[in-house]
Parts: C-alpha cells; structure tokens; sequence
C-alpha cells in the first residue's frame, strides 16, 4: 500500500479525532498530576485492543509488535499549564485556572491516530511502534521520571524516536531542520548573604539588596561583553526577593536566572561567568557567606542529527508537498524529549507543526503584527485550528514511523 493510501484511512477516523481532541482540551491536568489524561489514554489505547504500561506515576506505553524490522518510539507530551484559558471556545477548559496553552493536547490526539492507524494497518508495514505518552513536559520532570522508572528496560530499543509540537505558525505547515531546534534551558536559584540590621543604622550591616542590584546589573555583560557576537544566549533574571520593610535591612536576597543556549560549551561558560560574577559581588560587599547556587528545571539541547532529519524530512516533502514542509528556524523554547532517545542511545527527529489560523496569520504577516496579534504558546489565547492541525501532525507522526519501518 502506498503512504498515500494509507493516509486516505484518516478521514475514516477524523470525527473520533475532533471529539478527542476537545475532551483533552476540556479536561487539562498540570505536570505530575496527569492522572484522568493518562485513564483516558489508556482506555483509548485498550479500545484499540492494545494492552499499555505504566511507567513513572503518570507515564504510559503501548508498543505494537508487527514482525520483524526498525523499531520506531513516537513521544506525546501530555501535561498542561497554570493558565486561565481567555480563548472564547465552545470546547474551553472546564478547570479554573488550568490549560493545555501548549498544545500538548493535540500531540496527544496526534499519536492515539497516528497509533490508530498503524494498527488497524498492519498489513501495510512491519516492524515495531512504541508509542510513549510523557507526563510533565513542562517542568522538565516527565522524561526523566519515565527513565528514573526503568523506561529503557520495559521497552524495546528504539532505532530512532520522533516528537512534535505545535506552534504559532501558519496550520497546514511543518517546519523540520538539522542541528539545534530547540535551546538548553537552565533556571538557577541563587541565594546571596549579607548581615542584616536597623534600616536607621546601614552601617552595621552588609546589605543584600545593594548587592544582588549589584549583581543583577553585572550580570548583564555575560551576554554582551563576554559572549562572541552571533552566538546564541540569553540569560533573565526573572525574579529578584529580598526583605519585607522599608526600615529593616534583610540578612539575604534571592535571584532566580533562566538561561538558554545552543551549545554546550556555550552553556557551561555563561554558568562558570554567573558563579564567578555572583561571587565577586559578594566579595566587594563583604558577605559573611558564601552564595549558593541550585540548579533546577534543565532542559537539554534539542539538537536533530542530520541523518534521520534528512530522512524524515524527505518523507515529509514526499508525502505532504514542498509547500508545507518548510526549514524551521531555531526557537528560545526548551524540551526534555531528548533525554528519552539520549537514554536509549539512539538519534531523533523533533519537527514543527503550525497551528494557527491560516487566514489570520496572513492577514498579521501583511500588517507585520504576527507577534502580538497570533497567540503564541502559553498565552490564554493560545487556540491551535483544529483543521487541518490535527489532521497534519497525526499524518507527520505516520509518515515519519514509515519512513523507517519495513514496507510490506
Ligand atoms: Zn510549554
Ligand atoms: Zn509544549
């Protein structure tokens, strides 16, 4: 059976697809707390005659074995955000202050069709699909809570893993590229000490405040004096706390940094610059302590080898068309999907999938309001069209596991 016949067979289950797709939406679960979401994969996978593994509290796998050939692991990340949904839906989050704002309920209803399909065609491909269903994507907990359980043990090796996302572009696009798609991402909590007194008498103290300004201000040449022009990185100081009163000086102050690079050796500089800069401060202020530093929420790079890019992308281009596969550009966001294939020790393929209304984002690109005027993931008004979205992103997720199992 060609891809192209084979795809047909999504029309048949579009309708189950939409109606998915709207009660995920419904029924958003935060990170680590995904436990009605993963019920309800798990019953979708068991419609399907498929029987499913838990691994880690909220993480879930079904692998269908059809005969010899590559095994292919297909990821969705399933977790939702602390956002109060502003979108006007008729299929809007029925829990306060929670929402899927990242889509991350498409990838789930991308890869029960893209399961769907592959199941009930078995005749047209051979080999083995793991389809694994992450929790806590965006506390970059979830990976890392699968392979803490022992994911790499309870599944087949992989010869190769895939994982989408949807994003602010143009519905009825892919966008794929080799080499870094998605930034490392750290956050540091960095706690710095002085000695706390009267606010009448700042002489008796080592004040904290004037030292984490200090420190926040220096900060600042870490990405333009010390990091070479064109390279990639951002460092924020995203939270700045210290002290309650005007008329009492603290004895600590607290900064909380977000970082994001493309490159490793570039990440671990722009970290020993902030360890060395923060104490530096502390040792022109006088600090009676040394700071500390805690590292937490990293993401690894998301960096696609070459190979299985050019593969996939080539079937995408196939299948699809050169119109709607387009070249990504880097994005500042971060993912943990790679430490899944990282673990495993094999390669990957992370692509794009535009989301937004076709119409509108035209109409935005016209007016060069793309940024404010298309909600981009995390936004209350984030609303990915679920034509054709939903319809593309279950095929990449076909096309791209055919690309690599056995054709009968
Ligand atoms: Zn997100
Ligand atoms: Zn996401």
């Amino acid at each position: 059976m060609t891809t192209a016949a084979f795809l047909e067979r999504f029309d048949s289950q579009s309708d189950w697809q939409r109606e998915l797709y709207k009660d995920f939406h419904r029924h958003p679960e935060v990170s680590l707390d995904e436990n009605a979401t993963v019920q309800r994969i798990a019953s979708e996978l068991e419609n399907m005659n498929l029987s499913v593994q838990h691994i880690s509290e909220t993480g879930l796998v079904a692998v269908i074995e059809n005969g010899p050939g590559s095994t292919v692991l297909a990821r969705a990340d399933i977790d939702a955000l602390p956002v109060s949904e502003d979108t006007g839906l008729d299929y809007a989050s029925t829990i306060e202050g929670v929402m899927h704002a990242c889509g991350h309920d498409m990838h789930i209803t991308a890869l029960l069709g893209a399961v769907r399909l592959l199941n009930e065609n078995r005749d047209a491909w051979s080999g083995t699909y793991i389809a694994l269903f992450q929790p806590a994507e965006e506390n970059a907990a979830g990976a890392r809570a699968m392979i803490d359980d022992g994911l790499t043990a309870k599944v087949p090796k992989p010869d190769i893993a895939f994982a989408q996302h949807v994003m602010p572009q143009p519905a009825g696009q892919i966008q794929t590229a080799s080499g870094p798609v998605l930034s490392a991402g750290d956050s540091v909590r960095i706690t710095v000490f002085g000695r706390g007194a009267h606010g009448s008498m700042p002489h008796l103290s080592v004040d904290p405040v004037v030292l984490a300004a200090t420190i926040v201000l220096r900060l600042q040449t870490i990405v333009s004096r010390e990091t070479e022009p064109g390279e990639f990185a951002v460092v924020t100081v995203g939270a700045s706390n210290s002290g309650t009163k005007s008329n009492i000086i603290p004895d600590r102050a607290q900064l909380l940094l977000n970082l994001r690079t493309y490159d490793t050796a570039v990440r671990e500089r722009i970290i020993a610059s902030i360890e060395r800069i923060v104490r530096g401060e502390c040792a022109a202020a006088g600090s009676p302590r040394d700071p500390s530093f805690e590292y937490y929420d990293q993401f690894p790079l998301t960096d696609n080898p070459p190979e299985s890019t050019d593969t996939v992308t080539a079937a995408f281009t196939d299948c699809f068309g050169a119109e709607v596969v387009r070249q990504a550009s880097p994005a500042t966001a971060s993912e943990d999907f790679s430490e899944i294939p990282d673990a495993f020790g094999v390669p990957y393929v992370y692509w794009f999938v535009g989301s937004a209304d076709p119409e509108k984002y035209r109409a935005a690109e016209e007016a060069g309001t793309v940024l404010t005027d298309i909600p981009a993931n995390h936004s209350p008004q984030f609303a990915p069209v679920i034509d054709p979205t939903l319809e593309l992103a279950t095929k990449a997720q076909v096309v791209a596991a055919l690309s690599y199992l056995g054709r009968t």
